[in-house]
């Protein structure tokens, strides 16, 4: 590994982040690989696709984490930027502090750099602060009880836990993490219909009457029921910055796992709350797939990096499965296969070319 990425550094890839939907996905999947094969990267037209495009402040935490962990040189790396270059050095494990200063996706700083602190040759410990439940973003019970539970399948070995929690728009979140060097397992083989063994749930609010994380309790509860669906969901109150609320609900099946989540904000009915996210996992279950199309995206970075075949349905082929695997595509000799429309059902296979 350290002779490929000495021979690496001469080797320069260009990556549009303007394609596909053109967002911050397409950054932070470029900065964990050039990371972990040594390339030196050049982004442009960074989250072009979005409405204030260019580097905001989750982002740039990701860029410098990415920057401090393989002592990477940077040139043009700050807020707003459309641009950057990223020119990697050796991973470094050890004990990081991440702070991005806003309700930034702490999560989406974690789903950066564990690839990488992943192919070191040591133990790391992580301390990453911001939201830990946050639009557009995996909540925190997403990654620490789908994500990570599944990839430690494949042989990564990486824990989490919550030391605070931040909503939006004050933050102030923290999410503690262990990454212990891969070591391969296995292989994902998960093109068997999902199998339900169990559900579990939280129904958490911070700042705001009991009333309103009961009433999401009851209503997921009660459409649950009605499918003849048993689980427990247990309620929080938790002491966070500024009010919010949050509804997941993680599915275990017979050899996978999906999660489900809806956020509160004001005004929005505590039964919307509860709806959103049952209605998310009924689509699951209708389509018979092994994987949550969140988990799908997420999980390429960590396959590509897992030698051998793995294959996967997915309840949804989403955009940000297509650009992450023509991104991923660019740095490694792999190759994926995905059937499926964009928006449908769809399957996916990871090979080594
Ligand atoms: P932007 O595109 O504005 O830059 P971003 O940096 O937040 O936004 P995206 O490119 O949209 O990034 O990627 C969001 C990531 O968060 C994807 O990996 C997606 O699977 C994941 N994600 C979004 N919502 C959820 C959710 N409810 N549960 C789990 N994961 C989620």
């Amino acid at each position: 590994m350290r002779d490929d990425r000495v021979m690496n550094r001469q080797e320069s890839i260009v990556i549009d982040g303007s394609y596909g939907e053109g967002g911050g996905q397409i950054l932070r999947t470029s900065l964990s690989l050039a990371s972990i094969t040594g390339k030196a990267l050049k982004l442009v037209n960074i989250r072009e696709g979005r409405k204030k495009p260019g580097l905001r402040p989750q982002h740039l935490t990701a860029v410098q984490a990415c920057a401090s962990v393989c002592g990477a040189k940077l040139e043009d790396a700050e807020l707003g930027a459309r641009k950057l270059t990223f020119v990697p050095g050796a991973i470094a494990p050890g004990s990081y502090e991440f702070h991005i200063g806003t309700a930034g996706a702490a999560t989406l700083v974690l789903q950066t750099i564990l690839p990488l602190l992943s192919m070191a040759k040591g133990e790391s410990s992580l301390l990453v602060s911001g939201g830990t439940h946050v639009p557009w973003s995996p909540p925190y019970h997403h990654f620490a009880q789908v994500l990570l539970p599944t990839i430690n399948q494949l042989g990564f070995r990486c824990k989490a836990q919550i030391k605070h929690w931040g909503w939006y728009p004050k933050g102030g979140g923290v999410i503690e993490a262990r990454v212990k060097p891969y070591s391969p397992l296995g292989w994902l083989n998960l093109d068997q219909p999902f199998h339900l063994k169990s559900l579990s749930g939280i129904s958490a609010s911070s700042r705001l009457p009991e009333h309103i994380r009961v009433r999401q309790k009851k209503q997921v509860e009660a459409r649950l029921d009605k499918a003849g669906i048993q689980g427990e969901i247990e309620l929080l109150d938790v002491d966070a910055r500024n009010p919010g609320t949050l509804l997941f609900l993680c599915l275990q099946g017979k050899d996978s796992l999906a999660g489900f989540s809806s956020l509160g904000a004001r005004g929005k009915r505590a039964e919307l709350v509860a709806d959103e996210a049952a209605d998310d996992l009924f689509v699951f279950l209708e389509t018979g797939a092994a994987l949550d199309h969140y988990l799908a995206d997420q999980l390429l970075v960590y396959l590509a990096n897992a030698p051998g075949k793995h294959k996967f349905t997915t309840s949804k082929v989403t955009q940000h499965l297509l650009t992450n695997a023509w991104v991923i595509e660019k740095f490694l000799p792999v190759k994926f296969e995905i059937d499926g429309g964009l928006g449908d059902p769809g399957r996916v296979v990871k090979r080594d070319v």
